[in-house]
């Protein structure tokens, strides 16, 4: 067979050969901050699991009551058969932690940028979006038929003079970004595209999949981090990091959020959250608002890592968030790390070209509330080691 991006398939299998191949591992038991492989303990900095709440005691709790008072699949769409009072209380619970008017949960996140980009961009629309932008908001782009221009990641010089080149050729000009960048953990500089929208005329949708949860007030978003809030004309999260579970959701005024919920087709002709997840949800909501202490340990932890990785003289991005990435450069390389790592009881997931610029290959690693400091200090040994072995880049 010859497919179109066979060439992948290629490169996995050489890795293979060469025991380099640190995907799809298979786990065998979880307590969040360590795992279980092959019956070995492992600690895990490869997650987005960044409160840790996926084992929280009242989460667990108040899933396992969900599916015994509704049963584990709702079976259709929250158009015809799928909604349940959970959703519209998880709606109304997201939507006040946001500060937004309205909110719309979706089932997963990816399906979230899918349904609501190109229910809001249509082909008569020019959708600017930054060059490292998640890949389900560049498949929510294609699937809206609008144009679409990448400017250059965070570069707001880029970004402006698009907007002067563009403003009187499009119906509506829709700014695209990601808050925290999924791999290089840095930020939207979220002030400036404000400020361009404005000057512009152009709308902001912003995806928080890594800041909701984890930047800000109690963990309201990059948004709030930037107190620009109300700026944004749609705000999209995800229930598969913070929030311990599956799921998306779109936040935004009533107008916004009820066009979509009535013309987004991966919300329509898909079926909803399954009442765990939602409850979930629910319940760690719960958590945040009673335990903001739950912060504090996050950013401990963080500010701790960041500060270890970079005193071993590794490359960090600058990272202001629980991502903190290891620059490794070259593709092969950043494998052979990952394998290093898991050979010494640390699992954290390589990050290669196309995901990063070519060359700018790189460890990802995250962290919890809930890593203990045992734990992280395991990982900063083990990195160290890793050090002497293999030749790290100062700089990228
Ligand atoms: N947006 C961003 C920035 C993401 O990192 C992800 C998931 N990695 C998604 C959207 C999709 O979310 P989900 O996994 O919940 O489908």
């Amino acid at each position: 067979m010859n497919f179109y991006n066979q060439r992948t398939v290629e490169f996995a299998k050489v890795l293979k050969g060469k025991n380099l191949y640190p995907f799809f591992r298979s786990i065998s038991g979880s307590e969040a901050t360590s795992v279980q492989l092959n019956g070995k303990d492992m600690v895990m900095i490869g997650s987005n699991n960044y409160l840790g709440l996926t084992h929280h005691p009242h989460v667990i709790e108040q899933t396992i009551k969900a599916v015994e008072k509704y049963g584990t699949g709702c079976t259709g769409s929250r158009f015809l058969n799928g909604s349940l009072d959970l959703h519209a209380e998880l709606e109304y619970r997201m939507a006040k932690y946001l500060n937004q008017e309205a909110a719309l949960c979706f089932s997963t996140g990816m399906q979230t940028n899918l349904g609501s980009i190109s229910a809001l961009c249509g082909p008569r629309d020019l959708i600017l979006g930054d060059s490292e932008n998640h890949a389900s908001i560049i498949d929510g782009t294609r699937l809206s038929f609008a144009s679409v221009i990448k400017y250059r990641h965070s570069d707001m010089e880029n970004l402006e003079e698009l907007l002067v080149t563009n403003r009187n050729k499009y119906k509506n000009i829709f700014i695209i970004t990601d808050g925290v960048f999924s791999m290089t953990g840095s930020l939207a500089p979220l002030p400036k595209i404000v400020e361009l929208a404005e000057k512009y005329g152009a709308y902001i949708y912003l995806d928080d999949a890594h800041g909701i949860g984890v930047m800000g007030e109690l963990g309201r978003g990059t948004m709030n981090h930037f107190q620009v809030e109300d700026k944004m004309t749609a705000i999209m999260g995800t229930f598969s990091k913070s929030f311990a579970s599956i799921g998306g959701v779109l936040s935004g005024s009533e107008e916004v959020i009820n066009y979509v919920k009535h013309t987004a087709r991966s919300f329509m002709f898909s079926a909803s959250m399954p009442p765990s997840a939602a409850a979930t949800v629910i319940g760690c909501l719960d958590v945040i608002e009673s335990s903001p202490e739950i912060f504090e340990t996050l950013w401990d932890n963080v500010t701790y890592m960041r500060r270890g990785l970079q005193e071993l003289g590794f490359f960090t991005y600058g990272s202001q968030t629980p991502i903190i990435p290891v620059l490794v450069g070259d593709d092969t390389r950043a494998m052979q790390v990952a394998m290093e790592l898991h050979e010494r009881g640390v699992f954290a997931t390589p990050v290669i070209s196309p995901a990063v610029p070519k060359d700018e290959a790189l460890i990802r690693t995250s962290y919890m509330a809930t890593h203990t400091r045992d734990e992280l200090d395991r990982v900063l040994e083990v990195f160290a080691e890793i050090k002497k072995k293999i030749e790290f880049p100062k700089t990228h």
